[in-house]
């Protein structure tokens, strides 16, 4: 019997065909994590790239300086009889059917999982302009790489996490490099004026140029004219304003998406549709731990995730399904810096302090109720893997104790 549909299942669980949608980190991860939980039936991971699955985290870093040539996963797919389909776009999904659409014809499934993950946003009116580039693909790395050779003038838009690791890159090269950033400070979406404020003298440190308040009006070949007239020159432009889920070509399937385009997977991963799961950047999940539902565009949760689909799809009868929600977390290196980050935070919680922000090292935690809720660690991965033990253990902490940088994260626990 079905859980979800309580239909009587045609094929037992262990030999129906799975099929994963996309061929990255949660696609990658879904299909090793089902052999490792003892799935046996055929799986098949079908990616529109043509390239070897990869990693995308270097290609913002080792990749892009050409210090690495390339960042696939080391994965045997052949001796864990795992079908690659590469270079195949899925067009639709006919979930009556429990078929795919693709250029070359329809894939059936038993059980599906979709693992698009996400797209970078294009700047208004910039597209197919000269010299305009995003950064999400393997390729979109290779066709920066010269761009870093040839040390050109650079415009970053975004000072987001993506475009404050290119700049790093960037200059590292030697290039000379302006970020343009509509919102007042770096990363102002994710994080409180007073946490982001040190970030931004980053940029200078760095040799970066940094402009807030600055909006982008058009790009023409050469240059970037900003809303207040100013012309900066550009060679070159890289775009890292954000991303959405790759679900559009799920439109009409029947699946419920959310208002930012992302499969409303529930606690185990579900999609609103049967036998089809949602894993990785294109899924949000309902977050008992945050109460709320959350959206994660990061690596940790494209390995994470595909655990608790596999161990839902290898579940037998009689089990629970199992609960994602974890602890969210991602880190970034930007200027030198090593800047990691656990949890999830709301304005209201209490931000406390761990450190002085003009030293190279410092930690920020905030509390709700006592407990630690999130915790962002530049230069301390002590305090950053002990703070991510106390969220998951949700104790009440001592903030004077919190704010000690002499000692230890996990002593503050009362
Ligand atoms: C440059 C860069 C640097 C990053 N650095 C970090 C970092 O330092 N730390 C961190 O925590 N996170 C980082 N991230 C985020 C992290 O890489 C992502 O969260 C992770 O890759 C998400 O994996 P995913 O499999 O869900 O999606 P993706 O990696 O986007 O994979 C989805 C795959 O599906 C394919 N696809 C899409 N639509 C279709 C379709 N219709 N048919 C077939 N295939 C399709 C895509 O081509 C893609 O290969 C970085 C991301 C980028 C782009």
């Amino acid at each position: 019997m079905d859980e979800q549909t309580g239909q009587q299942e045609t094929e037992p669980r262990h030999r129906r065909r799975v099929v994963i949608a996309g061929a990255g980190m949660a696609g990658v991860q879904t299909a090793v994590a089902l052999r490792e939980q003892g799935f046996t039936g055929p799986v098949t991971l079908i990616g529109a790239e043509p390239h070897q699955p990869y990693d995308r985290p270097p290609l913002s870093k080792a990749v892009l300086l050409g210090n690495a040539e390339h960042s696939a996963f080391d994965v045997d797919f052949e001796a864990l009889d795992i079908t690659l389909r590469l270079g195949l776009d899925v067009t639709g999904l006919r979930a009556a059917d429990h078929e795919l659409d693709t250029p070359d014809g329809p894939v059936p499934y038993d059980v599906l999982v979709v693992a698009t993950g996400a797209e970078p946003l294009a700047l208004p009116g910039s597209e197919g302009v000269p010299g305009v580039h995003l950064l999400r693909t393997l390729d979109d790395a290779a066709r920066l790489r010269p761009v870093l050779e040839q040390r050109h003038d650079v415009v970053v838009v975004g000072a987001g996490w993506i475009g404050a690791e290119f700049a790093t890159a960037a200059r590292a090269a030697g290039c000379a490099v302006t970020v343009v950033e509509a919102a007042g400070r770096p990363l102002a979406g994710v994080l409180p004026a007073e946490v982001a404020a040190p970030m931004a003298g980053w940029y200078a440190e760095g040799g970066a140029g940094l402009l807030t308040g600055a909006r982008v009006a058009r790009v023409e070949p050469g240059r970037v004219v900003l809303a207040d007239g100013r012309a900066l020159p550009a060679d070159a432009v890289v775009v890292g304003i954000g991303a959405r889920p790759a679900t559009r070509w799920l439109a009409g399937s029947g699946i419920e998406l959310g208002p930012d385009g992302s499969v409303t997977a529930d606690a185990s991963l579900r999609s609103s549709l049967p036998d089809v799961y949602a894993v990785g950047d294109c899924a949000s999940f309902p977050s008992a731990r945050y109460g709320e539902r959350l959206l994660v565009h990061h690596w940790d949760n494209a390995l994470q995730g595909p655990r608790t689909v596999a161990a839902a799809l290898t579940a037998r009868e009689g089990d629970g399904l199992p609960v994602y929600d974890p602890v969210p977390y991602f880190w970034s290196e930007q200027f030198g810096r090593f800047v990691q980050y656990a949890g999830h935070h709301a304005g209201a919680d209490a931000l406390v302090w761990r450190g002085d922000p003009a030293e190279p090292s410092w930690t920020v935690c905030w509390l709700r109720a006592g407990a630690l809720v999130a915790v962002l660690a530049v230069g301390r991965p002590r305090d950053l893997a002990q703070g991510r033990k106390l969220i998951e253990s949700g104790v009440e902490l001592a903030p004077e104790r919190v704010a000690d940088p002499s000692v230890p994260l996990k002593s503050a626990a009362l």
